[in-house]
């Protein structure tokens, strides 16, 4: 196994050397469509090496966690934490992201649960905007979710904010 493959292996906890390409996961991905190859095309690639394509991909960016693919694996490989371990090593080494507007939306997310203990949708939505500067897409949307009382003014209150806190000072570190 090659460096990167091994590296990528140890952070995710996934044992690619299991994937023998039948492409079960890549008939259930809801998000395919948007990948730069199939979900076992980016085993491969990283069986291979490809740390380059592989960090500067939309796939990395385009998964959207659902861990379908790791449901469907009859070898137990979830591609969830592949993408995960893709995305940080991304960012780490500085790699321009191909999804700009997700990882604003990423950030938005994890800085509102650090702040808050959970998500605060107002306060996020308002970030995410502010970053992205897109104002009026899902406007509608929005409104409607709000008229529902889905987008809530108040702060979330949470139960055992410090562990959180821990947690995000730990993660900082690592
Ligand atoms: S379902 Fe599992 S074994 Fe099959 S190609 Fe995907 S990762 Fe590999
Ligand atoms: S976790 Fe990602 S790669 Fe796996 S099925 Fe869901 S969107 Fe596709």
């Amino acid at each position: 196994m090659n460096a990167f493959a091994k590296e990528i292996s140890e952070r995710s906890g996934q044992d690619l050397s299991r994937c023998y390409q039948c492409g079960k996961c890549s008939a259930g991905c809801p998000s395919v469509e948007w990948f730069d190859w199939p979900n076992h095309g980016v085993i491969r690639k990283i069986q291979l090496g490809a740390k380059d394509e592989l960090l500067k991909s939309h796939a990395i960016w385009m998964c959207v966690g659902c861990e379908t693919c790791g449901t469907r694996c009859p070898n137990d490989i979830y591609i969830s934490q592949l993408m995960d371990a893709l995305r940080n090593m991304a960012l780490e080494e500085g790699v321009k992201p191909a999804e700009p507007a997700v990882m604003t939306f990423h950030q938005a997310f994890t800085g509102s649960v650090s702040r808050f203990g959970r998500v605060h949708e107002l306060s996020m939505l308002m970030e995410y905007k502010l970053k992205s500067k897109d104002y009026f897409s899902d406007l509608g949307a929005g409104m409607k979710l709000f008229a529902k009382g889905k987008i809530p003014f108040m702060l979330p209150k949470v139960k055992g904010k410090g562990e959180l806190d821990t947690f995000f000072k730990n993660k900082g570190k690592g």
